[in-house]
């Protein structure tokens, strides 16, 4: 085990830019002794299912979730929801509409790529939204495998961030049009890696009136002074302060590994509270 906490409300799997398989993720997470498992894939839920059935065999509790990423200003604004109904076909309807967004964005990215001189197998990587959604990981791979980059990182910062040659922006999406739509489908809306929003106090000021209920305090890549001060505005705004690590497979990036956030055990209890109040409010 790499930390204390057994809680980890934040991962990915290949059902998107992950590189375990769901079930591969569950049995990882158990042996890692962790009690508590957040599946979090952007714009999708097409992983919960096989996770799902994993966490019963393994006796650990799945939180079922998703990542919707939305662009303010050039930040990346992003936002988690849990306890996603991952048979609600209205909300899997809006997901499959971002995923399509998705093949359309890393096509151009391709496309970019192979212009600049790049030889890579876009058929390989736009196959693999047909297990859920792309992203641009999955071009960074496709770099690596033709020898132009030697990591994931390397990929990013030479071809795949804002200003870079291969970037293209995502379909325009408003963070509170994300919040919105998890509160409609019953779903909790939190902000994921939070400096990742730049102005996270102007962000705030929109997203709590749409519905917003937690703010990821415990993101394993912060350091502990960063945790602090997000505990003081997640406590200041009222909101659960909710925590994970971004784990998309081991190696992916550094800090990134499964259960390495410190999340305090109280935060699923009220994680869990906070659902099982919105249950019998219905
Ligand atoms: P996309 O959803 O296609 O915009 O791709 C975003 C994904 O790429 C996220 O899951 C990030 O974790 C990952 N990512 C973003 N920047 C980097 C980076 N510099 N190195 C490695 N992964 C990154
Ligand atoms: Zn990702
Ligand atoms: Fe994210
Ligand atoms: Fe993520």
């Amino acid at each position: 085990m790499t930390t204390g906490s057994t809680i980890d409300l934040h991962s990915h799997t290949t059902a998107s830019d992950g590189l375990d398989t769901p079930a591969e993720l569950v049995r990882k997470a158990s042996q890692q002794g962790l009690s508590v498992l957040g599946l979090t894939d952007h714009d999708t839920v097409d992983g919960l299912a096989a996770a799902s059935d994993a966490a019963i065999q393994a006796g650990i509790t799945l939180v079922p979730g998703v990542e919707l990423s939305t662009t303010v200003k050039g930040a990346e604004v992003h936002v988690l929801g849990y306890f996603v109904d991952r048979e609600d076909d209205v909300f899997r309807g809006h997901l499959e509409e971002f995923a399509q967004g998705r093949v359309r964005r890393i096509a151009r990215m391709i496309e970019r790529l192979q212009e600049l001189g790049y030889p890579i197998d876009g058929d390989a990587i736009l196959a693999q939204a047909s297990e859920g959604s792309v992203g641009r990981p999955h071009v960074a791979r496709a770099l690596m495998d033709i020898g132009a980059v030697e990591s994931v990182s390397e990929a990013f910062d030479r071809f795949l961030k804002p200003g870079r040659p291969g970037f293209v922006p995502r379909d325009p999406f408003e963070p509170e049009d994300a919040v919105r739509l998890l509160v409609d489908h019953g779903a909790i809306p939190t902000l994921a890696h939070p400096y990742s929003a730049k102005d996270i106090d102007g962000i705030l000021k929109r997203l709590v009136p749409a519905g917003l209920k937690g703010f990821e305090t415990y993101y394993a890549e912060y350091t502990p002074e960063q945790h602090a001060e997000l505990r003081g505005i997640a406590d200041a705004w009222g909101l659960l302060p909710t925590g994970g690590s971004d784990y998309h497979g081991t190696g992916f990036r550094e800090g990134r590994e499964l259960g390495a956030a410190p999340v305090p055990d109280d935060v699923w209890e009220r994680l869990s509270a906070l659902h099982e109040s919105m249950e019998h409010g219905r």
